[in-house]
Formats: C-alpha cells, sequence, structure tokens
C-alpha cells in the first residue's frame, strides 16, 4: 500500500482517515492534514454527497463500489476515481479501503472535447448549441425573477470585401480580434457566440430598457469601428445591431433569435453601423417557421419523417424503370408538411445531413424490396441537398447506404442541381469522381432552371438531365418550351445522356415528348409519389401490363 502509484487511504466506518499512503500523502499535503474525516476536509463539497453514499452502500451491502469525487490538494481539486471496499480488522471491525486512481487526464480530455462540441474553433466562443442553452437558462431565471433580457445580434460590415479582397488568414484574423474586442465591452454575465461567418449573439440578462439597450449596443457598435492592423493592413469594418426583447417580443429562445435577425437585416439596410430594436413592421421569418424548425428536431426523435416513392416510366412501354424517393414530414396537428417548407429550414440548421442519409439508407434498402416483387432490376433516384453535398461525411453516408442495403452502385442515381456543381466546381469535381468509382450516377435537377453555362456538362461525369416541369407544363401548345425541350433532347443524344421529363400531367405531353425521343417520364400521368406499399402494388400492375397476353396468362394461372 505504501508503495502504490494510486491513492490508498484506510478508513473506520465512520469515514475518519486510520491510514493515507505516501502518495496519497504527497497529494493533499502534510501527514496530519490527512487526518479527520476525509468526507469533509479533503472532498470537494459537490462530490460528498456522491462519496457518502457509496461509503454507506459498502458497509451494507458489503460489496465494492466506484465513485469519481474530485480530492482537493492545496492548489486545485483533482479528479480521482475511487474504489471502495470494506473489509473486517483483526478486531472484527468493518473497515473501509479506499483506493483512487488519478483521472484528471481522462477528464481534461472529456471537458476538451465538451468545449469543441459547444465552440467555435476559431474564436472559441460559444457555438449556437452552447448559445440556445444559455438563452434557455436566461429565459428560466428571467421567470422566476420577473426581469426582462435582451438579444442583440451582431453582423460585421463588410467583412465579405476583407475575406474576398484580402484572403481568408486574414479574415480570421479579423474575426478573432473583433470576437474579442466585443466579448470586452460586455459583462461576464453575458453570453457571446459566434453562430455563422460573420455573425455574433449577444445575450444579455438584466438588460431591458431603452436606455439601457441603447448603452450596451452602443459600445458593442463603437468597439468595432476602430481600424484592424492585421500583416501591415489597416481594416474597416463595422457592425450592425439588431436586438429583440424578452418576454416583450418573444418567450421562445428560437424566436428570439430569429427576431433580432431581422432586426439586424433592417440595420443593414438602413445605413449600416446601427443599432436597430425589432418591432413588429420588420416581420421577421414567419411564426410558423420558427415553431416548425423547433418541431423538426421533435419530429426526428419521434419519426416522422417517411419517403414516398414516384414512379419514373419508360415513355414507350410505360414499364417502371425505378423511383424517386420524396420526402413527406407527417406532422401530428398540421398534416403532411410539404418538403418545399421542410427542406430549406433543414438546409439551414443542418438537420438535412441527417435527414439526408437516412433517406439515402431506407430508399437503398426499400428498393430491394421493390425489386423482389417485380422480380426485375430497377433503380433509385434520390435527391441530394447542396449542404450534403458538400458535406465531408457524404461519401460514407453513400457507401454505408450501399453496404447496408447491398445494392450495386449503378441502381444508385443521386439527383442535384445545377447550383449545387457551381457552388465549388473544384470539390464537385473531386466528389463527383469518386461516386463515379462506386459507379453511382448523377442527375441534373431541375435541367434548366440554374445555370446558363452548359460547358459543366463535359467537365463533370453526369449521367441523366431531367427536364423541368415547367418546361412541360405548356406543352404541346408553348412553342418556346417546345424548342427547349427539343434542344434538351438532342444535346443529351448528342452527350450520350438519358433524359427524364419531369411533371408530365397528360396524354399528349406523354406523346409529344415520345415522339421526339424522351425515353423516361415522370408525373402524375404515370404516377404520383406514393408510400412504399402503394408502390408496391403499381410495380406488380406495371410488369403485367407489359407482359405478352401470352405471359399474362401463366401468371394468373
Ligand atoms: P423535385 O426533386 O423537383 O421533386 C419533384 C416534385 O415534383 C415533387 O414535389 C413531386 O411531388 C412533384 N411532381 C411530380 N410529378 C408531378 C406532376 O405531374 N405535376 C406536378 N404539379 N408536380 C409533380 P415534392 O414531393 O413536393 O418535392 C418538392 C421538392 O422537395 C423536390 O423537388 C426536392 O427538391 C425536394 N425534396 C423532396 N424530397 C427530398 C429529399 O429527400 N432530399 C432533398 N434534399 N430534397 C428533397
Ligand atoms: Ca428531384
Ligand atoms: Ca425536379
Amino acid at each position: 500500500m505504501e508503495e502504490a502509484g494510486d491513492v490508498v487511504f484506510r478508513l473506520n466506518a465512520p469515514g475518519q482517515v486510520l491510514f493515507a499512503s505516501k502518495r496519497a500523502v504527497a497529494l493533499i499535503a502534510s501527514p496530519h492534514d490527512l487526518q479527520g474525516d476525509l468526507l469533509a476536509t479533503h472532498v470537494a463539497m459537490a462530490d460528498q454527497p456522491a462519496l457518502k453514499a457509496a461509503l454507506a452502500e459498502v458497509l451494507q451491502a458489503l460489496a465494492p463500489s466506484l465513485v469519481e469525487v474530485r480530492l482537493k490538494t492545496p492548489e486545485h481539486e483533482v479528479w480521482f476515481e475511487l474504489r471502495v471496499s470494506c473489509f473486517l480488522n483483526q478486531d472484527q471491525v468493518p473497515e473501509l479501503l479506499v483506493v483512487g486512481r488519478d483521472m484528471s487526464v481522462q477528464h481534461a480530455t472529456e471537458e476538451r472535447l465538451r468545449h469543441m462540441a459547444t465552440h467555435d474553433g476559431l474564436t472559441e466562443l460559444p457555438n449556437r448549441l452552447l448559445l440556445s442553452d444559455r438563452i434557455r437558462m436566461v429565459i428560466a431565471n428571467a421567470r422566476r425573477s420577473g426581469q426582462g433580457f435582451a438579444v442583440a445580434t451582431v453582423g460585421l460590415d463588410g467583412f465579405k470585401k476583407v475575406n474576398d479582397g484580402l484572403g481568408h488568414p486574414v479574415g480570421d484574423a479579423v474575426l478573432r480580434m473583433a470576437a474579442a474586442r466585443l466579448r470586452k465591452t460586455l459583462r461576464d454575465s453575458d453570453t457571446l457566440a459566434r453562430v455563422g461567418g460573420d455573425e455574433f449573439v449577444a445575450v444579455l440578462p438584466g438588460t431591458s430598457t431603452e436606455a439601457q439597450i441603447k448603452l450596451v449596443t452602443g459600445r458593442l457598435i463603437a468597439t468595432l469601428q476602430s481600424p484592424f492592423e492585421v500583416d501591415s493592413h489597416t481594416i474597416y469594418v463595422g457592425a450592425s445591431v439588431g436586438v429583440s426583447v424578452y418576454p416583450h417580443h418573444a418567450e421562445d429562445e428560437v424566436r428570439l433569435v430569429a427576431l433580432a435577425d431581422a432586426a439586424m437585416g433592417r440595420a443593414k439596410e438602413t445605413g449600416k453601423a446601427r443599432c436597430v430594436v425589432y418591432s413588429p413592421k420588420h416581420s421577421g421569418p414567419p411564426e410558423h417557421d420558427i415553431s416548425l424548425e423547433a418541431a423538426m428536431f421533435q419530429a426526428v426523435r419521434e419519426g416522422e419523417f417517411l419517403l414516398y416513392y414516384q414512379p419514373i416510366v419508360d415513355a414507350r412501354t410505360r414499364e417502371i424503370q425505378g423511383f424517386e424517393t420524396l420526402m413527406r414530414w407527417k406532422h401530428p396537428t398540421l398534416g403532411m408538411v410539404p418538403p418545399a417548407r421542410f427542406i430549406p429550414i433543414a438546409e439551414t440548421n443542418g438537420l438535412i445531413n441527417l435527414l439526408g442519409a437516412w433517406a439515402l439508407k431506407a430508399a437503398s434498402v426499400q428498393l430491394k424490396q421493390f425489386e423482389e416483387v417485380a422480380k426485375r432490376r430497377l433503380y433509385i433516384s434520390v435527391n441530394i441537398s447542396p449542404r450534403q453535398f458538400r458535406n465531408d461525411k457524404f461519401l460514407d453516408v453513400l457507401d454505408d447506404a450501399l453496404a447496408f442495403s447491398g445494392l450495386s452502385g449503378e441502381q444508385l442515381v443521386l439527383e442535384i442541381t445545377e447550383g449545387t456543381l457551381m457552388v465549388d466546381p473544384i470539390h464537385a469535381e473531386t466528389i463527383l469522381s469518386k461516386m463515379a468509382l462506386r459507379k453511382a450516377r448523377i442527375a441534373i435537377d431541375d435541367f434548366g432552371t440554374g445555370y446558363s453555362s452548359l460547358a459543366y456538362l463535359k467537365r463533370f461525369p453526369i449521367s441523366v438531365l431531367k427536364i423541368d416541369r415547367t418546361f412541360i407544363r405548356d406543352l404541346p401548345g408553348s412553342q418556346k418550351d417546345g424548342a427547349i425541350c427539343n434542344a434538351v433532347l438532342d444535346l443529351a443524344k448528342h452527350l450520350d445522356l438519358s433524359v427524364v421529363a419531369e411533371g408530365v400531367e397528360t396524354e399528349e405531353q406523354l406523346h409529344y415528348l415520345d415522339d421526339r425521343g424522351c425515353q423516361y417520364i415522370q408525373g402524375y400521368l404515370t404516377g404520383k409519389p406514393m408510400p412504399a406499399n402503394v408502390a408496391m402494388t403499381a410495380l406488380k400492375e406495371s410488369t403485367y401490363a407489359n407482359l405478352l397476353p401470352e405471359e399474362l396468362r401463366q401468371v394468373h394461372q
């Protein structure tokens, strides 16, 4: 025990120290310091109840127990994992043996991880996650005390010019300096978070009157007005500030930030370098969008998202070739929320990565089932949003879906828009070539609506063009739309691409497209988006419909 690297204590049943090992003494300073009650003198106050309970339990159950506590040393507190066991001494009196292992390294690592998950790496300020925790806490306090508080969104004016003109390293330096200056004008009890490229949010407990708000935001604006010196550049940025007040403007955290943001937008529009307090005439995002966002997190947990499948058929035979996967949100009270409403929100808050990964995997598995029913090979088309496409993990997500479902790459079509490719063409090229290695095909969704140059069709490995439904809608009447469709079909033929016409609603449209060599059709005419079980029925019918009468008889027998 004397030589053990761990700290060792022997205690009597009431918790008095009878013996302490060398290491324990070295840690806690002097031998006589270690007499008396271990709990009262050497364990951090917050951890005393846990240790007390553990000691009692050990004495009662006569079984060892593990507990983590902070032991007090002269300078600070150190985390130890204490293993407590019970034995009988020579006099048959129960005593306790406590062996402690230093956990400070583990705790430091955990602490670091926690810090990384809740802080912005560049400025070390809290990130959005921690911000929303803090606001919720401040709301709880405000509710109890009846005292309001303000949320201020601070946007740097002209920061994009710094980044574009002088490069990211300079931009980053400015952000770090701006963060430090802003932080300095605030009190310790205020929270300052970085929530976007050049956007900060300050939570100001106790600040709620007009005079108080003016004072604090005036300081925030002033501190960013003096120039920043970076690498011999003298850089001027300013700040526009928007403010919302609890409980006056909103009572929940999401809405408070959204309204402060709307007010900041107003400040930028009306001359910058000023503060605007929210007023209903600045509107901001509609109420339902904000509550929708909050509901989305809940919906993910509750599994309210589903996938519908819309057939993609051969224009001539009308046999189903594959399906496009379309996401649906079945909200318990709002009913079906259309993707046009929730996908953009998921794009901004990042949930799209989670939802998209799920859609890809679930649809791949579903296709296997479809194939069992159809008894032939089909493909599945999945929409990939820009943010998913940019995400580093996307290829892992793709591999996971393929491995899990057992689908082969060529049965998967990933639908992306022209805009997605053009945000960062170099990155897109790398990702697309890696997708090509997995044989997954790329379809350009809403083709013709996004980008005016066609050069990218040559540069990227693309397999499918989906003609947007706005070009189909007025066919065959509209000459202009007809010309566009013809041009796309011609282009596709020469570049060896398949074409899917979207939004085909009438027989006339189908014939028009078929006559001009459009091979695949998707639209209400040949099948609306439908749940998987309905799609299975459609598949059976589609398969039968294309059998010759002779074969059909055999199937029915
Ligand atoms: P999109 O990819 O262009 O999807 C086609 C949309 O056209 C679907 O709307 C579909 O229901 C609709 N549609 C199909 N045939 C017809 C027709 O004959 N007539 C008319 N009027 N409409 C037709 P939906 O399901 O509301 O989806 C809207 C958009 O939401 C999709 O546009 C897509 O961009 C996005 N979306 C849907 N699911 C997902 C998903 O899982 N991930 C991502 N990132 N986006 C998705
Ligand atoms: Ca699509
Ligand atoms: Ca489309």
